[in-house]
């Protein structure tokens, strides 16, 4: 959805997202929930415009150490400045003081590619590491089986690396 700056109430307008195109064909994770965005843009002036919304949903992503997938919920808050580069530089400056938390976003035209914002923030809202638990055993990296799910004897043999050699001495 394209938002013209023009299109956007000084008392706010409201905008609700229900689903997202684009989220439908990328690869790294899979939306499983119904994806809810509802978001309020007040604009400030002509070349300035403010955001403040919340963005639900669950999503199945792969575990960085075994590589299942797993379910995540998201559910963040997110609060953003558009700003277009030109006029009011000076005040633009003002408000980033003012306003020190505020993630700003500097637009060639005053539209908001509301679906682009959203798909951002479900990305920033993704686990840094993505872990399907925090004791997870990740993949016995000899014969490859899920240590979550099955123990494999590997532990017990010979370990691989610089190290053998040594426990081989001490034998
Ligand atoms: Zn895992
Ligand atoms: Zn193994």
């Amino acid at each position: 959805m394209q938002i013209k700056f023009t299109e956007i109430s000084p008392y706010g307008s409201s905008y609700e997202v229900q689903r997202l195109e684009s989220l439908v064909t990328q690869k790294d994770f899979v939306v499983k929930s119904p994806f809810s965005a509802q978001c309020t843009l007040k604009r400030k002036g002509d070349s300035k415009v403010e955001m403040h919304g919340r963005l639900k949903t669950c999503i199945s992503l792969p575990c960085d150490r075994c590589l299942a997938t797993y379910d995540v919920a998201i559910d963040t808050e997110y609060q953003i400045l558009f700003e277009t580069g030109s006029s009011d530089s000076w005040k633009v400056k003002e408000l980033e003081c003012t306003l020190p938390d505020l993630d700003s976003i500097v637009l060639d035209e005053p539209v908001i590619d509301l679906d682009d914002v959203l798909r951002q923030q479900l990305y920033l809202s993704l686990p840094v590491k993505s872990l399907c638990s925090e004791q997870c055993k990740g993949i016995c990296p000899q014969c490859g089986v899920n240590r979550n799910l099955a123990e494999c004897n590997c532990a017990n043999e010979t370990p691989v690396g610089p190290f053998a050699a040594l426990v081989q001495l001490k034998k």
